[in-house]
């Protein structure tokens, strides 16, 4: 798929900047969003079709009840269209929170002395990986402070170390990473050790605000962060995250910049992000955030609805910084991933007490500190698939390839097939009796609703397979 290039008042060139403040905001001001409008960029998105910046605009400025309800309607429809019934679990695992950076909105910044530092050595990052295997993650991602402690080698040495843990049934098939930007070697090592995704979060993409909270350390160069997934691209990760974290500026100009960012990767690399992650912020211990740019929960499920409608085909990610209602609420709104069974306090996944949080340990609040086993269990009911599946990167499905993801069939040929051998696993290997009683009338469910695309066939006899012993069976 070739991507049509947009005129830009940076042009797209490989890892130079491309975010010009004025011109968002220009596209803000100055897009009407009238019915006829709102309705034909709907009907753009749709089609599946990435949304421009003017058209995203005309998403951001509707406030009109009626039209903002439309929006909302077209993200679940896009969001089952597209992706289907599944919802892809994960886990976060902090590695370490020494940081050289002092973001002011983050637990983990140099300033804040209260904060108890801790760097995971190997034989802790084995206990906590085998009580994430115990409960049945199959997909972790590491996260770090920036620091020197933290290379990109000590980081392909945590990648190859957790690969290498199995526990029974248990083993981590896919780690993704969320780091400090790296420098093209850098990128370079950490591809080598197999990982999934490199995410990096521009936090925001105003260059001033991001001046404003960014007070020291590495972190303060807003290019060298807005570039960074060039280079991760350039030495063919192709598999990035991007973000940004609400709250710290306009809500509606973020918007603005993950699309533009968005273009800027498909431009010069033909590839968009694998993934958009849409934080907001929560306190953290001596946070120091202002209140002006609070994102509240109705802003957060449009902002949620417009990015989902604004880029089709990309992987958008919900975290349990947020409440479980607001999860409940926004997860029909475009969320394909989400994390389950979530601890953020360094080491203790692999303790058995569940403590309060302790936010001098931590970088921030969660809100949904529920167990995976709890969470897969709402998700069966509600009727979303839980898949835990890591077919794709494996399988060299990444880039360009996963950009296929918009070819009609993509979700019926693997995403469900490979959400329902995963979940089958699951049962077998995690659930209760009870869960495992839902969870198969569901797969059942799902089953009847493929058609032969889906190759149900095959899919029943390989679920025989997994009741037999086997396991990592996928298309
Ligand atoms: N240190 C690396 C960095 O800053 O890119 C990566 C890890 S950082 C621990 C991951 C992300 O957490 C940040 O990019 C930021 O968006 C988010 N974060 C930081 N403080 C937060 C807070 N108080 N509430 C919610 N999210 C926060
Ligand atoms: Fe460090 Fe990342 Fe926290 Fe900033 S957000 S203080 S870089 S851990």
């Amino acid at each position: 798929m070739k991507f049509i290039p947009e005129k830009y008042n940076i042009p797209d060139e490989p890892m130079k900047p491309f975010i010009d403040p004025e011109e968002i905001w220009n596209y803000i001001n100055n897009t009407k969003s009238t019915p006829e409008r709102v309705r034909e960029v709907i009907a753009k998105a749709y089609d599946k079709k990435r949304l421009s910046l003017e058209e995203t605009a005309v998403l951001v400025n509707t406030t009109d009840p009626v039209l903002v309800e439309e929006i909302l309607n077209a993200a679940r429809d896009l969001k089952k269209k597209v992706y289907g019934n599944r919802i892809v679990l994960f886990a976060p695992l902090y590695i370490g929170n020494k940081c050289t950076n002092n973001c002011t909105y983050c637990g983990f910044r140099t300033s804040n002395k209260d904060a108890l530092r801790v760097t995971l050595t190997d034989e802790e990052i084995t206990k906590e990986v085998e009580a994430l295997e115990d409960n049945g993650q199959k997909r972790l991602i590491l996260v770090y402070g920036e620091h020197k402690d933290y290379s990109p080698e000590f980081i392909a040495d945590n990648v190859r170390l957790v690969y290498g843990i199995k526990k029974g049934n248990g083993e981590i098939r896919r780690v993704n990473i969320n780091a400090a930007p790296l420098d093209i070697e850098g990128f370079k090592t950490v591809k080598e050790s197999g990982i999934g995704t490199y995410q990096v979060f521009q936090e925001t993409y105003n260059p001033d605000a991001y001046a404003q909270y960014h007070l020291g350390g590495k972190k303060r160069d807003f290019n060298w962060r807005l570039t960074s997934l060039d280079r991760a691209q350039e030495v063919g990760l192709d598999d990035v995250g991007i973000g940004a974290l609400f709250g710290l500026y306009d809500w509606r100009y973020e918007v603005l910049g993950l699309v533009r960012h968005t273009n800027h990767l498909e431009a010069c690399y033909n590839v968009g992000p694998h993934t958009i992650s849409f934080p907001r912020l929560k306190d953290a211990s001596s946070i120091n955030a202002p209140e002006e740019y609070v994102v509240n929960d109705k802003d957060f499920v449009k902002l949620v609805a417009i990015l989902r409608l604004a880029v089709p085909y990309t992987g958008m990610i919900l975290t349990a910084r947020e409440s479980v209602a607001v999860r409940r609420e926004v997860i029909q709104f475009g969320v394909s991933q989400i994390d389950g069974g979530t601890k953020l306090e360094l080491g203790s996944y692999s303790q058995s007490k569940n403590e309060d949080q302790n936010l001098n340990r931590e970088q921030f609040m969660i809100n949904d500190s529920r167990s995976l086993a709890e969470i897969v269990e709402e998700l069966i009911d509600h009727e979303n698939l839980p898949s835990f599946c890591t077919a794709c990167y494996r399988l060299g499905r990444t880039g360009e390839h996963f950009m296929e993801f918009s070819v009609p069939g993509f979700i019926k040929r693997y995403c469900t097939p490979n959400a329902i051998l995963t979940l089958s696993e699951y049962l077998v290997d995690y659930a209760t009796p009870q869960v495992q009683t839902k969870g198969w009338k569901l797969i059942d469910k799902t089953l009847g609703e493929l058609n032969n695309q889906g190759n149900p066939v095959e899919i029943r006899s390989r679920i025989e397979r997994i009741k037999q012993g086997e396991r990592d069976l996928y298309f």
